[in-house]
């Protein structure tokens, strides 16, 4: 590398900023043990300085007395209580840096992990609503069974509209007796399971048992209604979770609102600066302007669609794409390497032939050796819509996806339920069934007085219907991902149904996927597991 050319700092300053940068001589260095604000704010002065970072942190907060700089690192000491009293003393300080030199984007800056537990998965979906700057993980219900009690009492929402109604024990009697169809059917269920898949030679006992308790679950959680609770964390930096706040605000159910206001209030421990403006006037308008649009856009759409009955649909349906998506991935392909315009290259790949154009896309692709070989931004170039009406468990997992732009309509019973053919085989079909249309039937009473809250009561194994906007770049890495082995029948049924209505109408630009799955598998989580088993082995070896 070159010889890095900035003032160097003498012993002094070395000494004085060795805490908290990882090196004092060198062109690339991170910072460490300095709390977020300090970090955000440090970093914003990036676009207004001359001086390196170093030199910023020196001068301008190290050995600026306003920014109590000392106390909010500690002094060496740890003690997160009064580096939040320091923080909020020297607010004016950061104020003044941040938004004084920076533009919305400072919030992005520092960060937060924010743990939220005992949440509905209503609510755990809108967190998971969001795209960028958001990073979430929640509790499997693949690899954790959810029919613990606690004092007697399974975990789900207890919506308080439903609790001061008439619905009150009808809306309990209906989740218990989910909750419990649930538990009676695991170990029946999981015996079958195991004498239909009996565990072969090469096979450990912890592979099988896990792959046989994964398979087992996955075939129960149709029966959690969406009033099941669980945790979901998330990692995101200040602007994400400032509009994050504000969108919870305007959500209709009053416990998505109430946890915005708890996520505030521990935010505000974390990275008060970046978050603030959630709770002001402006966050509150925002949060207006969002429920207000959607109340009036929601009134507007019962006025012109409320009496036409939804028509029969296919669970994956392309409802739109782009006739000349060839000719324009192949002009994206070729648009870096010339200084020609767009309607130039365009012009030019119009007159090329298929196996001319074939050839293109095949030398940008390249040897795919593994699905992580993702094909380039030319692949961005043109977009699918697909109209799907699949299970919420298939949902939940698939809005996962942030790259896509998805939306859904509201949960709830009329689009009927998907019940694994494994239930059937296994003779647990019916129990299985009496419990999800009770569940209907009280959703349907629910509704007449809250329509809201009754989403609630829905189990995962009803249909919801939503719509996937994605590109083709996202098309290889959803369908490739979502078709894989291990994951769940229902969503890989959705991924390998996009494949093939992809296929249908631009066969050559999903050739080059080669990592789509298109079998079936009897134990879903079985290879992954074997492939776990080889990893403790070489662990256990090292
Ligand atoms: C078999 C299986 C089991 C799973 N089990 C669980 C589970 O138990 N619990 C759970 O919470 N989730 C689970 N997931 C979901 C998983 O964590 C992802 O959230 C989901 O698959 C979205 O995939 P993605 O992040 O790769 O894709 P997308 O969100 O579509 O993003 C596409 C790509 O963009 C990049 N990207 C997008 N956003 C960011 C970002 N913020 N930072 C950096 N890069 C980004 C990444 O390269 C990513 O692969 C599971 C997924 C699978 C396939």
């Amino acid at each position: 590398m070159q010889e890095f050319l900035e003032e160097p700092l003498t012993e002094e300053e070395s000494l004085l900023l060795q805490p908290f940068i990882t090196n004092s001589d060198r062109a690339v260095f991170g910072l460490r043990n300095l709390p977020e604000v300090v970090k955000g704010a440090l970093f914003s002065r990036y676009s207004r300085s001359d001086k390196s970072l170093r030199r910023i942190l020196l001068d301008e907060f190290i050995k600026a007395p306003e920014a109590s700089f000392t106390r909010i690192v500690g002094g060496g000491s740890d003690n997160s209580a009064d580096q939040l009293v320091a923080i909020q003393q020297a607010e004016a300080f950061y104020d003044r840096v941040l938004i004084g030199y920076g533009d919305d984007s400072v919030a992005e800056l520092g960060g937060a992990h924010l743990a939220c537990e005992g949440i509905s998965n209503i609510a755990a979906k809108a967190l998971e609503d969001s795209r960028l700057g958001i990073s979430p993980l929640e509790k499997s219900t693949r690899y954790v069974p959810f029919n613990r009690k606690i004092n007697g009492r399974y975990r789900y929402y207890r919506e308080p509209s439903i609790m001061a109604s008439t619905h009150a024990q009808r809306y309990e009697a209906t989740l218990d007796y989910l909750f419990d169809t649930y538990t009676d059917l695991i170990e029946p269920l999981l015996s079958w399971v195991q004498e239909r898949t009996p565990k072969d030679r090469t096979t450990s006992e912890r592979a099988y048992n896990n792959a046989t308790k994964a398979k087992t679950l996955d075939l129960l959680r149709g029966l959690l209604p969406m009033a099941t609770l669980t945790n979901v964390g998330l990692f995101g930096n200040g602007r994400a979770f400032e509009y994050l706040l504000v969108k919870l605000a305007a959500s209709p159910h009053p416990e998505v609102r109430i946890l915005g206001a708890s996520m505030q209030q521990e935010l505000d421990q974390i990275i008060p600066s970046f978050v603030k403006r959630a709770k002001t006037e402006r966050g509150a308008q925002y949060s207006r302007y969002i429920s207000t649009n959607w109340n009036r856009t929601k009134y507007l759409a019962q006025q012109h669609l409320g009496q036409i009955q939804p028509a029969a649909s296919s669970t994956v349906q392309l409802v739109e794409y782009d006739p000349d998506a060839e000719v324009k991935i192949v002009a994206a392909i070729l648009y870096p390497h010339t200084d020609l315009t767009w309607e130039q290259i365009q012009e030019y790949v119009v007159a090329l032939s298929t196996q001319e154009r074939v050839e293109i896309i095949n030398t940008y692709v390249g040897d795919r050796e593994s699905r992580f070989h993702r094909p380039g931004r030319a692949f961005e170039q043109t977009y699918y819509t697909f109209d799907v009406l699949a299970d919420i468990g298939a949902y939940r997992d698939l809005h996962r996806h942030r790259v896509l732009t998805q939306e859904r309509q509201h949960y709830c019973v009329r689009h009927g339920y998907v019940i694994p053919t494994e239930l059937e085989e296994a003779n647990l079909a019916q129990t299985y069934r009496k419990a999800l249309e009770y569940a209907a039937e009280t959703t349907e009473l629910i509704s007449q007085d809250l329509p809201d809250a009754a989403q609630y009561v829905v189990p995962f194994a009803y249909r919801v219907r939503w719509r996937i906007k994605l590109n083709l770049r996202e098309v290889y890495h959803l369908v490739e991902l979502r078709s894989s082995r291990q994951g769940h029948p229902s969503y890989r049924t959705v991924a390998q149904e996009i494949y093939q209505q992809i296929n249908a109408v631009h066969p050559t630009l999903v050739a080059n996927m080669h990592f789509v799955d298109l079998n079936d598998y009897a134990l879903e989580r079985l290879a992954a597991e074997q492939r776990i088993d080889t990893k403790l082995q070489q662990l256990n070896q090292n």
